[in-house]
C-alpha cells in the first residue's frame, strides 16, 4: 500500500485516517522482523517481489534465551535466521534481553536486565536505567494481556524499540517496520491495522510500521515459500503448526507431550520449575497433566531433522534454498492448528 503523497519526515498523519506509506524507495531501511516462521518468511520474500534492493532491508530477530540459559526457544532458529540473512545477502540484526527469559522469570526484587544487540559485527549493551524493582517467580500467563503474557513485551517488542531508539544508524532516518501477522489467526490479529505508525516515531526519525501479508491465507503463504525454493524452519517438518518458542506457553496438549519426547530435559526444568513457583503456565492444568492427556507427533520423525531443529549451528546458508533437484514438499505442519501467541 503506497502512494504518491509524501508526508514530510517527522510529520504525523491524521489520527483518523490509516496511514499512508511512502513509496518504497523513499525508506532508508526496511527492517523486516523475522522470527524465522513461515509469515514473516513470507513479508521478507514478497519484499524481494516487489522488487525491494537486498541491501535496503536488515532482518530483526529477538533471542528469546537471550544467550542466557537455553529453556524456551528452538535451538535451531538462531541459526535458521543466520542462514536467511547469509543465502540471501541481508544483514541480520539480532537483540536479546541480557539473561533472556529465565533471568527475566527468576527476577526477585530485581531490576529487568539490560539490552543488548549485535549489528554489523559490534556488539551493543544498553543497560537499564532508573529500573524498578520487581518480582516475576512465575511463567508468563496465557493471556492477551501482555503485562501478564510478558514474555513478547519483555523479550521482543521492548528489546527491538530500545534498537530502534537507540542505534545511532537509524537516528535521522525513514524506517519501515515489516511484520507478518495476518487476520486469519486470531480474532485479535484481525482487527490490526496494515499500516499505522510505529511506536518508535518520534522527532528523531520517522518510522512506518507495514504488514504487508495481513490479508494472506496461509496457503498463499505457503505458495510463496515453495515459489521461491525456500526451506521452512525445521520445526514446521516436525509437525508444528507455528514456529514460535519450541516450549511456547500457548502449546496445546499434543505439543507439550512432543516437547516431554524431542528435548525431555527442558521439559523437566519447565515442569519442575511450575512446581517451585506454586502457579503453572495455563491456569489449572500443569505441563506434565497437559503432556498426559496429549499425543506427541515427533518420535516417528527422521532422527536427521529432529537433530537439525535441536542443533544450534548446523542449518547453514546452503541449507535454506532446496539442492537442485529436490522437490519442494508441503511440511507436515502446515495448515495444522497449533497453539501459539494471539
Ligand atoms: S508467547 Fe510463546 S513464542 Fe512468544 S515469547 Fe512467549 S513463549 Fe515464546
Amino acid at each position: 500500500m503506497t502512494n504518491d503523497k509524501q508526508p514530510t519526515l517527522f510529520e504525523n498523519p491524521p489520527l483518523d485516517e490509516p496511514l499512508q506509506l511512502l513509496p518504497l524507495d523513499q525508506y532508508d531501511v526496511i527492517a523486516v522482523c523475522y522470527s524465522g516462521g513461515k509469515d514473516s518468511l513470507a513479508c521478507l520474500l514478497h519484499l524481494l517481489d516487489l522488487g525491494v534492493p537486498p541491501s535496503k532491508i536488515e532482518l530483526h530477530h529477538q533471542d528469546i534465551d537471550g544467550q542466557g540459559e537455553a529453556l524456551m526457544d528452538w535451538p535451531c532458529t538462531h541459526a535458521y535466521v543466520q542462514a536467511t540473512g547469509d543465502a540471501l545477502g541481508i544483514p541480520v540484526v539480532f537483540s536479546w534481553r541480557d539473561g533472556g527469559f529465565v533471568r527475566e522469570m527468576l527476577r526477585d526484587k530485581e531490576p529487568t536486565a539490560g539490552v543488548s544487540y549485535e549489528r554489523e559485527g559490534a556488539r551493543v549493551s544498553l543497560p537499564t536505567i532508573r529500573a524498578s524493582l520487581g518480582t516475576r517467580r512465575k511463567f508468563p500467563q496465557t493471556s492477551a494481556d501482555l503485562s501478564v503474557r510478558w514474555c513478547s513485551a519483555a523479550l521482543k517488542i521492548d528489546p527491538f524499540a530500545r534498537v530502534l531508539n537507540n542505534e545511532p544508524a537509524y537516528q535521522g532516518k525513514k524506517v519501515l517496520v515489516v511484520t507478518g501477522e495476518r487476520r486469519e489467526e486470531s480474532s485479535a490479529r484481525a482487527k490490526y491495522d496494515e499500516t499505522e505508525e510505529h511506536r518508535c516515531n518520534s522527532r528523531n526519525h520517522l518510522v512506518h510500521q507495514w504488514r504487508p501479508v495481513i490479508d494472506w491465507t496461509e496457503q498463499q503463504v505457503w505458495d510463496i515459500i515453495e515459489r521461491h525454493r525456500v526451506r521452512a524452519h525445521p520445526a514446521y517438518q516436525l509437525s508444528w503448526g507455528r514456529v514460535s518458542c519450541l516450549a511456547c506457553i500457548f502449546g496445546d496438549n499434543d505439543q507439550w507431550a512432543s516437547v516431554k519426547s524431542i528435548a525431555p530435559e527442558r521439559f523437566s526444568r519447565i515442569a519442575n520449575l511450575e512446581r517451585e513457583f506454586g502457579t503453572t503456565i495455563k491456569k489449572g492444568q500443569s505441563v506434565e497433566e497437559m503432556a498426559r492427556k496429549g499425543s506427541e507427533f515427533v518420535s516417528d520423525k527422521p532422527e536427521e531433522l529432529r537433530r537439525l531443529a535441536l542443533s544450534p549451528d548446523a542449518f547453514t546458508k546452503e541449507l535454506f534454498f532446496l539442492a537442485d533437484g529436490e522437490q519442494w514438499k508441503v511440511p507436515t505442519g502446515a495448515y495444522k492448528r497449533c497453539g501459539g501467541p494471539s
